[in-house]
């Protein structure tokens, strides 16, 4: 048995299998680039899925976690702390919002913003009792936990978890109509992914997000956009909704707040909003906490440079010239994404996205599949051209083209 197909079993027999990892065993990574258990090196294309924006080991965020973790690593929110109030004050001022609500995890912030609404909605909106509603889009991936899997559209993410969360509409991503429909005055919410992201990075139409921001606004409806995996740069700019000059009531972050340190999540939004809730009503032990506090204090500082988005549109550009060249080719159905963040879809005749995944593994690539035949890349931002090229070229070679 090799050392990885050693630790692979180990893993296999212990841990429930929830997920399906390429044969890969990380030992040690740096920027963009990750070593195995061998020694042997690869080239990070998926970043993970989103949450190292600013690369492995980044040294920035290392000396902010390592300065904390000497200092203070948990108070709960029984007590104020010294990091506390500057992280709040900076990720709003980042979202030209005013107030923070902070969690850990992806999935948790949701939650939290849904429980956000529906107490806006029954507090401030006046809806009756019971009765309010939030609009989501089909295909959507905001997280897995039994309310948020209520209204998902994924067969193998809902089946056998219910009973499932009522109070929630599904729509056809990108399709105004059926969104205007679907708002009632019992509506108190539309929840969004700008793009989305586990569905295979994928855009709506040009002009659908202002739309919804409008009807929205005339609706007296919150406008909620799961900025989670597209936030924080990954498109080329701060929020994946300023490509459409959209400003939504509620930002959801998560993933890349942490730094790929520790998991940071929140909601951002107005005073009025997140100021509906009373001391006891919601709350989390870690949420807040000093080290991920210093953490994300760094990355918005980072953000806050504006180099990151910089860099994240003109890579971009460049990646998806580089796609679309083999968009025109017999291999490849579709390209979708913005900035540094691409869905591939591999033509079935020449294998699905998880034999592409693998063939690019053998090649020293780490990339995800997703939905059977898409290929997803979204590298670190801080990827060197000279890398992304090597590893579109290693893409080429894997096709065939
Ligand atoms: N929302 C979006 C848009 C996501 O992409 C994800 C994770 O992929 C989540 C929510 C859930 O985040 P987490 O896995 O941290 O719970």
């Amino acid at each position: 048995m090799s050392t990885t197909d050693t630790f692979v079993a180990v893993a296999e027999a212990h841990s429930a299998p929830t997920y399906h990892p390429l044969p890969v065993v990380v030992a040690t990574a740096d920027g963009a680039w990750m070593t195995d258990v061998e020694g042997r090196r690869y080239l990070d294309l998926l970043a993970g899925y989103s949450a190292l924006n600013f690369g492995h080991c980044n040294r920035r965020l290392i000396d902010a976690a390592k300065a904390q973790l000497e200092r203070v690593t948990l108070t709960s929110r029984a007590f104020h702390h010294d990091r506390f109030g500057a992280f709040c004050e900076q990720l709003a001022a980042l979202c030209g919002m005013e107030t923070v609500l902070p969690m850990n995890t992806g999935a948790e912030a949701v939650e939290s913003a849904v429980k956000t609404a529906r107490k806006w909605g029954y507090r401030v909106k006046g809806v009756p009792a019971e009765m309010a509603k939030i609009v989501v889009a089909g295909n959507n991936f905001h997280g897995r936990t039994t309310t948020i899997i209520s209204f998902s559209t994924d067969p193998e993410a809902r089946a056998d978890f219910g009973p499932y969360t009522p109070g929630f509409e599904i729509v056809p991503y990108g399709d105004l109509t059926a969104m205007r429909s679907a708002l009632t005055e019992n509506t108190v919410a539309v929840l969004l992914e700008p793009i989305q992201g586990e569905a295979g990075v994928v855009v709506p139409p040009a002009g659908y997000l202002p739309a919804v921001r409008e009807l929205t606004r005339e609706r007296n409806v919150l406008f909620v956009a799961d900025e989670i995996q597209s936030g924080l740069g990954r498109t080329g700019r701060t929020f994946a909704c300023e490509h459409e000059g959209v400003v939504p009531d509620v930002y959801v972050l998560g993933k890349a707040l942490g730094g790929g340190i520790v998991p940071v999540s929140a909601v951002v939004s107005s005073a009025e909003v997140l100021g509906v809730f009373r001391p006891g009503e919601h709350g989390s032990t870690f949420g807040g906490n000093p080290l991920a506090c210093a953490v994300a204090l760094e990355v918005i500082a980072m953000l806050r440079s504006g180099e990151y988005q910089a860099r994240a549109a003109e890579l971009g550009e460049h990646l998806h010239r580089q796609l679309g060249a083999l968009a025109g080719t017999d291999r490849v159905t579709q390209v979708r994404g913005r900035g540094l963040w691409a869905g591939v879809d591999i033509h079935p005749r020449y294998g699905t996205g998880r034999e592409v995944s693998e063939k690019l593994m053998d090649r020293g690539v780490l990339v995800k599949d997703t939905h059977g035949s898409t290929v997803r890349i979204a590298p670190p931002l801080v990827i060197a051209k000279e890398d992304l090229d090597w590893g579109l070229a290693q893409l080429r070679a894997v096709l065939g083209v």
